[in-house]
């Protein structure tokens, strides 16, 4: 059975906003986070939005006590999905929103102390317990990270392939990217300097919208096995896990970009990838309510796109997900920010 856990963080206001003046629109009070639209009259319908998730993360001013921090969402995703990975399931993890709304902070951070994300989070603590359980417990871990743009996947770990990788379908792990690096790791410090090397072969294209836009969808997929010896037995059981850490490209709509072109083929091809991936989230969450199992199963769209084939055995089945929604706080996103807020409401 699936079951998506949905968090919503919002960010401190950036440059851009501080000079224009901004106002907030984002209130959070535990896990309600509502919206409040600029333009609307006050105590009129239209006003105001509220909406219910797992978590609410408040990073907008740090002096306020609900502040969240890069440990804190880490606490309760990171880790709880951490533990669902050593029970045996595979996790995925992946961050919404539009572009500079929060999903690279969130997913990777930064590199000094305290501010990292999720991902490196996750490979330290990974470590960590592994170190803690390896009397009783042999462990391997290999990882991946590519880049999925215009329906294309592209090796970060060897950037030297610059085609367009085949997805093909194993008949019993499923679908996977053909000759896609995975290599062998020993430590959090092998990570480290993997993810730097994937960082910096990214592609990033610049829109009229900002400096920089994302354009494409990162994922970096962390391969768990566990070997277990029993003593009396002497029979060997594995345990096999996926872990995959998504950071999707910016959710904003083409047209607002003034996209043309090139600009117009990726805003289509984004749309659809994370259309289709909130088709295949709620309607797993549809199945995981309604508890029917296969016969609604093949109506999942998948297929529809090279994200939600790719991350199949991560969403459906043997699986735990969790999506952050990363928002801005001003007055001036207020449309894509409710766009970001209701993709969001309806993955739960
Ligand atoms: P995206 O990946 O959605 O395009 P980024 O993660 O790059 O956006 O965020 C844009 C900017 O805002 C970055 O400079 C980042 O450091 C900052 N930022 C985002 N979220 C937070 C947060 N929760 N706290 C502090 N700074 C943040």
């Amino acid at each position: 059975m699936s079951s998506v856990k949905v968090a919503v963080r919002v960010r401190p206001f950036n440059n851009r906003e501080i000079s224009r003046e901004c106002k907030c629109i984002i209130q959070m009070s535990g896990n309600t986070t509502a919206i409040t639209n600029p333009k609307a009259e006050t105590n009129s319908k239209e006003a105001q939005k509220s909406f219910n998730f797992d978590y609410s993360y408040w990073s907008h001013d740090e002096t306020d006590p609900a502040f969240s921090s890069q440990l804190v969402v880490y606490k309760d995703i990171g880790e709880e999905m951490l533990q669902h990975s050593f029970d045996g399931y595979n996790v995925c993890i992946f961050a919404y929103g539009q572009t500079g709304a929060g999903k690279s902070y969130t997913m990777m951070g930064k590199q000094e102390d305290g501010q990292e994300g999720i991902i490196p989070q996750i490979c330290k603590d990974l470590f960590r317990k592994i170190r803690e359980n390896s009397f009783d417990v042999k462990y391997s871990v290999e990882v991946s990270y590519m880049e999925i743009y215009c329906e294309r996947v592209r090796d970060l770990l060897n950037p030297k392939n610059k085609g367009n990788l085949r997805v093909r379908e194993h008949p019993l792990l499923g679908p996977y990217v053909e000759d896609l690096s995975k290599l062998a790791v020993m430590s959090y410090e092998d990570i480290h300097d993997l993810i730097d090397e994937g960082n910096k072969a990214r592609t990033v294209a610049a829109t009229n919208m900002n400096e920089t836009s994302s354009r494409s969808h990162a994922v970096f997929t962390i391969f768990f096995t566990q070997q277990k010896v029993d003593e009396t037995t002497g029979l060997s059981t594995e345990k096999v896990s996926k872990i995959s850490l998504v950071d999707l490209a910016g959710s904003e709509r083409a047209d607002s970009t003034g996209a043309k072109g090139t600009r117009l083929k990726e805003g289509a091809n984004i749309n659809k990838s994370l259309t289709t991936l909130g088709k295949v989230i709620s309607a797993l969450a549809e199945v995981a309510t309604k508890n029917k199992k296969s016969k609604k199963a093949d109506f999942i769209p998948y297929r529809d796109s090279v994200l939600t084939w790719l991350l199949r055995e991560n969403l459906g089945g043997n699986s735990k997900t969790a999506m952050i929604a990363a928002i801005s706080p001003a007055d001036i996103n207020y449309d894509e920010t409710l766009s970001t807020l209701r993709y969001a409401d309806r993955a739960k």
